[in-house]
């Protein structure tokens, strides 16, 4: 990486009045989460039809199964890394308003960020999906499953997004109300194929001409279309770097 490219995204951040966040897989992959797609991507041991809302209604033990050593026992054990300190500590210096991510794994919040969209929920609540009340993942034994709601005796969900699910209408106006208003995008560790999500990097170039900054060992679809300054390589590399630069008085 030349360090006059990292320091031109600095100074862009440094000038910029409203810095947007927006991370996908690729930011928790040095966190020992490996992304959905790819060589080594969650889809080559595992089968998506778990994540497919009408394979969990109509097979929930098998599919709370699966679900379970994926999302629940292997993520609620990671850490953030590098990458995820960076981006708290330029949101406690003011450098950066607010984090959208597309990742379910907390670790975002567990490095200390406060300002986070998360996209497509979380891991940390279990919702209903008769009355569609919430409650805290933790509070639910899931050594017995299907986990069952205490007031209906419904069937839980974790509360997240499943294929072919809709975002929930909150989250998504806030994502993309940031997105309007942000003159300056970094994109981490996404690679722009999950729609809707995939459109708040257009919508921020679009509606308020931001700058787009990239942090992605590869290129993404972003790349080629609306990526001004691309900063190639690992998140949690070149983020403390970035922070550093963007830090220095
Ligand atoms: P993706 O799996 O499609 O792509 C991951 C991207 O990360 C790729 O562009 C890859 O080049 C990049 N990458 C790999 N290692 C990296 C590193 N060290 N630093 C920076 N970038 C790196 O991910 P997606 O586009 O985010 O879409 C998959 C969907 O599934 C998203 O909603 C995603 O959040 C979700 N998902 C979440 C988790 C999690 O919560 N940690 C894990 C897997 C998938
Ligand atoms: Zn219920």
């Amino acid at each position: 990486m030349k360090s006059d490219t990292i320091l031109k995204a600095a100074q862009s951040v440094r000038s910029s009045k409203f810095t947007v966040v927006f991370t996908g897989a690729g930011i928790s992959v040095e966190s020992g989460i490996p992304p959905f797609r790819g060589e080594n991507g969650l889809w080559s041991k595992y089968d998506p039809r778990y994540l497919d809302l009408e394979f969990f209604h109509t097979h929930p033990a098998e599919s709370w199964k699966v679900l379970k050593q994926i999302f629940f026992d292997f993520m609620a054990d990671a850490k953030p890394n590098p990458a995820h300190f960076a981006i708290a500590r330029l949101e406690q210096s003011g450098y950066v308003k607010e984090v959208i991510t597309q990742n379910i794994d907390n670790l975002h919040q567990k490095a200390g960020s406060k300002n986070v969209h998360e996209f497509h929920g979380s891991t940390r609540t279990l919702v209903c999906v008769d009355c569609g009340k919430t409650v805290p993942s933790a509070d639910i034994d899931l050594e017995h499953l299907p986990p069952h709601c205490n007031s209906c005796k419904g069937l839980l969900k974790p509360d997240f997004v499943f294929f072919s699910e809709m975002i929930p209408q909150r989250v998504s106006d806030l994502s993309f109300a940031a997105a309007e208003k942000s003159d300056v995008m970094l994109l981490i560790g996404t690679t722009g194929e999950v729609m809707p999500a995939s459109f708040l990097p257009y919508t921020a170039k679009e509606k308020n001409k931001a700058t787009i900054i990239e942090i992605n060992p590869d290129e993404s679809l972003y790349t080629p279309k609306i990526t001004d300054i691309f900063l190639k390589g690992k998140a949690g590399e070149i983020l403390p770097e970035l922070a550093e630069k963007i830090l220095q008085k």
